[in-house]
């Protein structure tokens, strides 16, 4: 189907349903929480009586977005969410595209599986047979960028403010790491014509993202690339952990750790970089790569995840070390493709 008449059916969904319920994915990032946002502030100028609900808390260095006080946490309001839900006409699915993404809340979305969903998502891999309407792109920086071009579509003079401006941004910054990676030929275009069709302050949003760090979180990062990193020459890879004893020790905070997966890409020859994280359960797995190596295809395969290319996640049912000799014994099969 073409982009025009996908975009036209979804405005005819949000001239049918008022009551829509947007909802991203466990561990929101910057692109869950921007994107969310910024079709929310969109339905709410059209009248809907929207909400936003995530599965659980969001890092603190995104907790001065516009309305983000508006967010609902699932695994905090399991009463209210389900109220909410259960009265929706209509869901926005924003940022994953499959139901197990969203953690706590998968059991709880199965009871409403008869209200029509949308998909909106630039993740691989999308089963469109569940949702009445699929925005469904990969070539793409972000969700956000997608809910951009979607408001563009109906005119950004008329719809475009600075509070919508500023989330999609939020998401467009940090899913490309400030412009690093996942670039593809209309971003730049997009992003030019969001700056100049609003009044927002790029450098305040890049301040607010990136230099409102904690003194703890500075030196988390230090210790973990000092005293948890290891090179595997053979494989032109690094491994980086942190155990549950590590982040206690530097009084974890939601959202301590992003980022860290990306330094060691600063060596010239890593290609891949690995960083494992000891959680409540179980070990959640950040993986990065450089030029064509897929960790999307690798972390399909070995890890119960998936995401982009150059960007994945995946998760581990074991300890930490085992998860990093699960990991240590798969290289092989990828040497060549590292080389
Ligand atoms: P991160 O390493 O920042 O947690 O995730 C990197 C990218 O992979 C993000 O785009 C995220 O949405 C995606 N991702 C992370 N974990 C998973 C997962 O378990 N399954 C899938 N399908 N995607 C994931
Ligand atoms: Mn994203």
């Amino acid at each position: 189907m073409s982009k025009i008449l996908i975009f036209n059916s979804i405005i005819n969904l949000f001239k049918t349903y008022k009551k829509v319920v947007i909802v991203s994915h466990v561990n929101p990032d910057g692109d869950a929480i921007g994107s969310s946002l910024a079709l929310y502030l969109y339905l709410k100028k059209l009248g809907s009586d929207v909400h936003v609900i995530v599965p659980n808390d969001y890092p603190s260095f995104l907790s001065w977005m516009p309305y983000i006080q508006d967010v609902l946490i699932y695994d905090k309001n399991v009463d209210e969410a389900n109220k909410i839900m259960t009265e929706a006409e209509l869901f926005c699915y924003l940022d994953f595209n499959t139901q197990s993404r969203t953690g706590v809340m998968h059991n709880d979305l199965c009871r409403y599986n008869s209200t029509p969903k949308i998909l909106i998502d630039h993740h691989i891999g999308a089963d469109t047979s569940q949702f009445v309407a699929c925005f469904s792109e990969t070539e793409i920086s972000s969700t956000s960028e997608m809910i951009a071009e979607f408001i563009k579509y109906q005119g950004f003079d008329n719809y475009l403010d600075d509070d919508i401006a500023t989330n999609i941004i939020v998401g467009m910054i940090t899913d490309t790491g400030t412009f690093s990676h996942s670039i593809f030929k209309n971003t730049f275009s997009i992003f030019g014509d969001i700056l100049s069709s609003t009044t927002v302050n790029y450098k305040k949003i890049h301040q607010n993202i990136y230099n409102t760090s904690t003194e703890n979180r500075l030196r988390l990062l230090g210790f973990l690339i000092n005293d948890r990193m290891t090179i595997l020459e053979d494989y032109n890879t690094a491994i980086i952990y942190a155990s549950k004893s590590d982040l206690e020790r530097f009084n974890y905070q939601v959202g301590d750790t992003e980022g860290v997966v990306n330094y060691p890409l600063t060596i010239g020859n890593i290609k891949m970089s690995v960083l494992f994280t000891e959680k409540q359960d179980v070990i959640r797995l950040s993986l990065r790569s450089k030029d064509d190596f897929s960790v999307n295809d690798m972390s399909r395969k070995h890890f119960n995840g998936g995401g982009h290319l150059n960007a994945a996640g995946g998760t581990l049912y074991c300890s930490l070390e085992e998860a990093i000799e699960k990991f240590k014994s798969v290289l092989p099969e990828y040497k060549e493709a590292l080389k």
